[in-house]
């Protein structure tokens, strides 16, 4: 067991690092510091940049987050980026224990011929340009948005249902989030009127759940259109509608949806069921998507039937799902795209890595709700504990040593004063319009507020 505290490294600011960064910290028997490192200027990965702006009291769980970087011995260390800025070998002189928690960031893709032509977006770009993310790519969206009509959303979890919600939405119906204001002029300037959004199983597969859904069928100037022919259930359908509560809930929304008649709305969200885009097609811009009709294969999936339609559309946001990125010098997985372990122990090839944790949507795929983060954090936590008499005895470099290192690097580093001074900052411009907070978008207005250039 070592003497001073046991120095710990949580890599990634999101749900499920601060929830590992709290579990390790209120703890009692073994003195702990924590250090969460993000390569953002600002914490809290999706739940800032990932769940909707309008699903306020899901992005309210930041305060909750924001909580544990008020315990003594939890340091928020902002805008370094471990394997670029520093690696974890090098981390590993400072730190006793690593988690990594630095999540699921990079979108899947399609495989699908056109799926790089001009227009053809995935979402993860989409969500993080309107919630302003310091990447976000501002010029593409602001061109894309008001230039198109008709958008396809490839795929039916709850980042497709989001990525409609937002299209779909008058800027009113917006205006009160922490949207940046250039999000609310460009969707000013939307002239898109009809969402088609594809499911490539049935209504009884789609992974979105009840309460996003029921969303798109209350907005004030969409109507939702779902098709009756494509409400179809084989067996293995009815038998998970019977046995799944959620999934006979969502069935019903849709069959109710179904049976409905067009309003004057001026706009229109398809939702399809059993289609699958097989083509982008267009010039120097996509104009139009492939779809193959799918038959439900028996078993939960489903196959194609060779018989297609189009579907006239400008944009096409493809969210079939997030993946995980490799880190170098940590062991990867490059299947399932997450990093191998053990009870939260990364795993090498043949053993678990000494001092190296694991937690969240890198550790077991981008699933679950954010409070999912929470049980599979305190869950690596305790295995980091379990281990803590095993640490070597050796004193490490201290926190001063550490911050010199970051220092004589010539990082900007924000701490947790640069985080709150830009949590006021966004407060306060906010307030300017009435809002709780708007959220700056830019890295360099990041760091200027956070008072470190
Ligand atoms: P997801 O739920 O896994 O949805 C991915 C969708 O893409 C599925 O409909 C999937 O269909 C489809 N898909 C995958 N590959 C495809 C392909 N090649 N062609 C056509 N469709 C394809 O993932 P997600 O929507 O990205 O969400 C990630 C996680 O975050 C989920 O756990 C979600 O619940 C959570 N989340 C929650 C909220 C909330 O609580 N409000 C909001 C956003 C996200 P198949 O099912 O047929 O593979």
């Amino acid at each position: 067991m070592v003497a001073r505290p046991m120095r710990v490294a949580v890599i990634g600011s999101g749900p499920s690092g601060m929830y590992a960064a709290d579990a390790l910290i209120i703890q009692q028997e073994i003195p702990v510091t924590v250090d969460v490192i993000d390569k953002l200027p600002v914490p809290f990965g999706l739940v800032r940049y990932g769940v909707a702006p309008d699903h306020v009291s899901i992005r309210s769980v930041r305060d909750t987050l924001d909580k544990v970087f008020d315990k003594p011995g939890v340091r928020f260390i902002g805008n370094v980026e471990v394997g670029v800025d520093i690696s974890v070998s090098q981390l590993q002189e400072f730190f006793d224990a690593i988690v990594f928690t630095y999540g699921a960031s990079r979108d899947r893709r399609l495989g699908i011929p056109g799926e790089d032509l001009d227009g053809s977006v995935a979402a993860t770009d989409l969500v993080a340009w309107y919630c302003g993310h310091p990447d976000a790519d501002r010029k593409t969206f602001e061109r894309l948005i008001p230039s198109a009509t008709a958008a396809v959303v490839v795929g039916v979890g709850n980042v497709a249902v989001d990525v409609t919600r937002v299209l779909a939405k008058t800027v009113e119906e917006l205006i009160h989030t922490d949207m940046p204001e250039y999000v609310f002029e460009t969707l000013r300037r939307s002239s898109i009127t009809d969402i088609h959004v594809l499911g490539r199983r049935g209504p009884a597969q789609a992974t979105y759940t009840t309460k996003e859904l029921r969303e798109l069928g209350e907005l004030l100037d969409a109507d939702i259109v779902v098709d009756p022919s494509e409400l179809v259930f084989d067996a293995a359908s009815n038998e998970v509608i019977a046995s799944d509560k959620a999934i006979a809930r969502n069935v019903e929304v849709v069959k109710e949806w179904a049976k409905r008649t067009q309003s004057e709305k001026s706009r229109r969200i398809h939702l399809h069921f059993l289609s699958r885009p097989v083509e982008l097609r267009g010039d120097d811009r996509v104009r139009e998507v492939v779809v193959e009709h799918t038959e439900l294969d028996g078993r939960g999936g489903s196959v194609g039937t060779g018989k297609t339609f189009v579907i006239s559309a400008d944009l096409v946001v493809r969210s079939v799902g997030y993946r995980g990125q490799a880190l170098p010098d940590v062991p990867f997985d490059a299947t399932h795209n997450v990093i191998p372990h053990l009870d939260g122990r990364v795993q090498g090839d043949c053993a678990a890595v000494g001092g190296q944790y694991v937690a969240g949507w890198i550790k077991r795929g981008p699933t679950g709700i954010i409070g999912t983060n929470k049980k599979d954090a305190t869950a690596t936590v305790a295995s980091l504990l379990a281990d803590a008499a095993n640490l070597p005895a050796a004193p490490l470099p201290s926190t001063e040593a550490f911050d010199d290192w970051l220092a004589k690097a010539g990082l900007q580093v924000v701490g947790n004063a640069g985080w709150r001074a830009i949590d006021n900052a966004e407060r306060e411009l906010g307030a300017v319009s009435g809002r709780d907070r708007t959220t700056i978008q830019s890295s360099q207005d990041l760091l200027r507020a956070a008072q470190v250039i």
